[in-house]
């Protein structure tokens, strides 16, 4: 596999910011490749639906379901369910771009 530039850039940023933490990217990885491998597992045939990529992602620990009494901030998906107590799912992910 070879790395296009977007995705080198990607890795130097992860890098730069859990360097420190080796542990924690290796177990990121696993979770990452046991969502794929799951998500993977529908093609070439099928389809993937959101109910299901979510339910994918929070089985591998990518997605972390909270019960939030009010909306998180303006910007979170949870505001247009508009109906509280929500649950909201938080991404559980390291990225630099994290939530
Ligand atoms: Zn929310």
């Amino acid at each position: 596999m070879k790395l296009n530039m977007e995705q080198l850039e990607e890795a130097e940023r992860v890098m730069e910011h859990e360097f420190d933490d080796p542990d924690a990217i290796a177990c990121e990885l696993v979770a990452l490749r046991g969502f794929v491998r799951d998500i993977m597992a529908c093609w070439p045939d099928g389809d993937v639906d959101g109910g299901h990529l979510q339910d994918v992602a929070v089985h591998h620990g990518l997605l972390r379901p909270e019960t939030r009494t009010e909306p998180c901030g303006d910007a979170c998906a949870c505001v247009e369910y508009g109906d509280f107590p929500a649950t909201c799912y938080r991404r559980d992910y390291m990225t630099p771009n994290k939530n």
